[in-house]
């Protein structure tokens, strides 16, 4: 059982991320204290359904040996390798190369980072110093979506558009603009595909106008999906048609793949889907399956040229101490090994079961909307579907849901007013799948019976 003083100490000295400090002090830790396959299990022995894979990062599934040991032969060897002054290690050579193999196109520059936020961070640095080198320097402004999620540097954080990311924070900053989402479930252009996309593209060239032209805008950012806006999947076509505005009115479009990369939709990286091939792009998360931190900026060939050319001999001044972590780079060769040894298909296989499951749920009265793709999907619930009308925001949904859904057994992510978000492992079973599905149905019944939320 978990002892009083470990409540006390963390309530005293942890300070949790994206919390309410005094909700969390209240409501005390939950701790986890071990893991296997898809399924986590606390500090009072009950195990649950980790149907969000952490922080819709662990695709790869909890426990694998090999991950461990290829982390451990590294740590052993050289459990640290700088990469300033022209050094280098074997496994953070070996994983560039295998990324870029698999990348789109032409991105075939990997730069390291420790996770998302620092490699949406390193995007900004690199696309200033492109437009600046190539003779562009006013262009300087960055567009990206509402619901849109990029990370918490500060920089990215002003990108990201979640209300609680700039109250308080001065964010964002005034060279920082947002377009409408796709969202389709609320759209104002209604539901039907080609409207979104003609919206969204009409959205991007108004923006861009009213910043000064291209001639001032640097680069648009978009996610595949959007994730942490409470997974948002644009209508096929839409990236397309969007990277392909970007390249005629010259703005580098960075397809931002922290969360859609490494499986979670289906293939390795989500643009392929939708055939497109970004300027940039950020991928983390997945990348190592969450064993140990890590993310990756892909650039294309354009873009790496550009900046190595306006340098010359002089230093780009861009750099971690831990970019390029032999340990990290360990795991991440490891992890992309069992992804294309069976992970990806079954993975495939479970994303088909999970969202056919979800979407036998459509008629409960609760649910507005079923979204998804691959293992990343959401229910969107409301008071009344006519109106979709969503659930009262004072009865605090999101808490009671999540809380629900723990009591039966299942780790879920609940988004804003009452949206489910779902990211399990790739390495689910059937009978995992089944479970989350029958689960979810249960906190639909009990929310339905919820007097506050009705
Ligand atoms: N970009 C996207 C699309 C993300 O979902 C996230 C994290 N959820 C980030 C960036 C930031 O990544 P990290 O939390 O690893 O810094």
């Amino acid at each position: 059982m978990l002892s009083n003083s470990l409540i006390e100490l963390d309530r005293a000295h942890l300070v949790h991320p994206v919390a309410s400090y005094r909700g969390h002090e209240r409501m005390g830790v939950r701790v986890l204290r071990s893991a296997k396959g898809a399924t986590v299990t606390d500090d009072a022995g009950r195990t649950l359904v980790d149907g969000f894979a952490g922080l819709w990062c662990v695709n790869a599934g909890y426990g694998h040996d090999s991950i461990v040991e290829a982390a451990a032969r590294q740590m052993r060897e050289l459990p640290y390798a700088t990469g300033y002054f022209g050094l280098g290690s074997e496994p953070a050579i070996r994983l560039a190369a295998a990324l870029a193999e698999r990348a789109p196109g032409d991105l075939n520059h990997v730069y390291f980072t420790l996770g998302g936020s620092d490699a949406v961070d390193t995007t900004v640095r690199l696309i200033r110093n492109f437009q600046t080198v190539r003779g562009q320097p006013g262009k300087d402004q960055f567009i990206s979506l509402e619901q849109g999620y990029h990370g918490s540097s500060t920089v990215g954080a002003g990108l990201t558009a979640l209300p609680a990311f700039h109250a308080n924070f001065g964010l964002p900053f005034d060279w920082q603009h947002k377009i409408p989402s796709h969202y389709a479930y609320r759209n104002p252009a209604g539901s039907d595909p080609d409207a979104i996309i003609a919206a969204s593209l009409a959205a991007l060239r108004a923006k861009v106008e009213a910043v000064g032209g291209p001639g001032r805008v640097a680069a648009f950012y978009a996610e595949p999906i959007q994730g942490s806006g409470g997974v948002l999947v644009p209508p096929r076509g839409w990236m397309k048609a969007m990277r392909d505005l970007c390249a005629d009115l010259d703005i580098l479009f960075v397809a931002d793949e922290v969360i859609t990369g490494f499986g979670r939709t289906g293939p390795l990286f989500a643009c392929t889907e939708d055939e497109v091939v970004p300027d940039l792009m950020t991928t983390a998360k997945g990348l190592t399956s969450g064993y140990v931190p890590m993310g990756a900026v892909f650039l294309s060939d354009r873009v790496y040229d550009t900046i190595a050319d306006g340098a010359g001999e002089a230093a780009v001044g861009h750099g971690y101490t831990y970019s390029a972590h032999p340990v990290s780079a360990a795991v991440g060769l490891e992890v992309l090994r069992l992804y294309e040894d069976g992970l990806l298909a079954n993975g495939r296989r479970a994303g088909e079961r999970l969202m056919a499951g979800l979407r036998d749920l459509a008629d409960h009265p609760l649910v507005g909307d079923v979204r998804g793709r691959g293992l990343l999907a959401a229910v969107e619930l409301v008071v009344d579907k006519a109106r979709k009308t969503p659930l009262p925001a004072a009865a605090d949904p999101a808490r009671r849901i999540f809380d629900r859904a723990w009591s039966n057994g299942l780790v879920i992510r609940a988004f804003g007013n009452g949206v489910l978000g779902y990211a399990p492992p790739l390495c689910c079973t059937d009978a995992e799948i089944d479970a989350i599905v029958e689960r979810t149905r249960r906190i639909l019944d009990q929310t339905l019976e919820d007097a506050d939320v009705r």
